[in-house]
């Protein structure tokens, strides 16, 4: 039996996750749910999964989440606060945790978890793209395993050879992730001056959380990908590419020396993901449908439109500049997103926040955490200022 934390309980990667688990109650168990502060979802869930921990990070909502697990009759044992999740990520009674908190919130929880040689199942993105390098070292220090749930990067985990002593040993010679284009494929920067959240959060293929589809309308998710990529594979950036693939059925590619390119299909469901995942090496039933590929009919690809969705070379430069650059861009980047999503800023100021605010941020180099949490901190209060200040950062 297999014992799970899932971090993240409560949102779309904890669902589908969720449900994998539930299909194989032979395999696996739910041990640990953890959530934000939505206490009624996560009491539901305990009801279902009936773990031995809840985590409330919103320590205010303790109380009530005590509650209604005792007029549920669950002995569910209930932590509250970020330590508390940090402490839920080393669990002793899990194997797996499956980090899938939106955002910078989930950097600690997943270091810890990588530190406790857990088998890290990795939907967090944005702790790799702050925290590469000390990710990496907690992978070592703990021996535990990290399996990418991003669909592109499980794709490319699942187009590599088993053994891995990077990609030249393995003759790889390009990682080429694929990108939907989001739901303003095809736009101009004139059509996108008055898109609202809802409109960004309508993505053609992927039901998602609402900041990711925003990353994925902007083409940050994107560019978050490759520097995600370029960490979790050794790849260096020359060696990362990206089409647009509008179908998302092809979910990346890994092209070898001899010229083939191995790549991975699939419907657009994330729990085809997790139940590779979570049963790596071996393969269970997910729930997906089967793909489909006379109905699907044609495969298109083509080039993103960097002019437009201005993110993604951002992104691109900022893993050159190398350093605390990603922290910047992710940290501009998910308060950019936050403004955007509750009315205080445009679609397209989302990119003139990111770059002004590494512009005005000179890249330092990181060493600790402590560094990490500096530079997030320190992007996220020059952002806020430009975001209060009645400049167009569209312009
Ligand atoms: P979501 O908004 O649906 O869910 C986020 C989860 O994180 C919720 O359970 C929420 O309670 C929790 N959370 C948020 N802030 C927290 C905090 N401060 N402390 C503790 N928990 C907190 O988001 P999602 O779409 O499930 O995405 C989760 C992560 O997975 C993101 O990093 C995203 O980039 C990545 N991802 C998602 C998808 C997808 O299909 N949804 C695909 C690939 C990668
Ligand atoms: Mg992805």
């Amino acid at each position: 039996m297999n014992t799970i934390a899932v971090l993240g309980a409560t949102g779309s990667i904890g669902a589908s996750a969720l449900d994998v688990v539930a299909r194989h109650p032979d395999r696996f168990q739910a041990g640990v749910l953890a959530a934000h502060r939505n206490v009624a979802a996560l009491a539901d869930l305990c009801t279902k999964f009936k773990p031995h921990l809840a985590v409330i990070a919103d320590a205010a909502r303790e109380a009530e989440l005590r509650d209604r697990l005792r007029a549920a009759g669950l002995d569910t044992r209930v932590a509250a606060g970020a330590e508390a999740l940090v402490e839920a990520a080393a669990d002793s009674a899990c194997d797996t945790v499956i980090a899938a908190i939106v955002g910078a919130a989930g950097l600690e929880s997943t270091l810890a978890a990588a530190r406790a040689g857990k088998r890290l199942l990795l939907a967090n993105k944005e702790a790799v793209v702050m925290a590469g390098p000390l990710l990496r070292a907690a992978l070592d220090e703990g021996g535990g395993e990290l399996v990418p749930i991003d669909s592109e990067h499980n794709a490319v985990f699942q187009c590599l050879p088993a053994r891995r002593d990077g990609l030249d040993a393995a003759g790889v010679r390009r990682i080429v992730l694929t990108a939907s284009g989001g739901p303003f494929r095809g736009r101009s920067r004139a059509e996108l001056r008055a898109v609202t959240p809802d409109m960004a959060c309508a993505h053609p293929n992927w039901r998602m959380g609402r900041k990711i589809s925003v990353d994925s309308a902007t083409l940050m998710n994107k560019g978050l990908e490759v520097i995600e990529a370029h960490f979790l594979f050794d790849a260096p950036a020359e060696r990362i590419e990206v089409v647009v693939h509008p179908q998302s059925i092809v979910h990346s590619m890994v092209e070898y020396a001899d010229g083939s390119v191995l790549a991975q299909l699939g419907n657009p469901d994330m729990r085809t993901a997790l139940a590779h995942a979570l049963a790596w090496p071996e393969r269970i039933e997910a729930g997906v449908a089967p793909l489909d590929l006379l109905a699907i009919a044609r495969l298109d690809f083509e080039a993103p439109d960097r002019a437009t969705f201005a993110c993604l070379d951002l992104a691109w430069r900022a893993l050159a500049e190398g350093g605390s650059a990603p922290i910047a861009l992710n940290a501009a980047n998910e308060e950019a997103v936050a403004a955007f999503l509750d009315g205080r800023l445009s679609f397209l100021a989302i990119a003139g926040v990111i770059e002004n605010t590494m512009e005005k941020t000179a890249p330092s180099a990181v060493g600790t955490l402590a560094d990490v949490i500096d530079g997030d901190l320190t992007a996220r209060r020059v952002a806020q200022r430009m975001i209060a200040s009645a400049k167009d950062w569209a312009a």
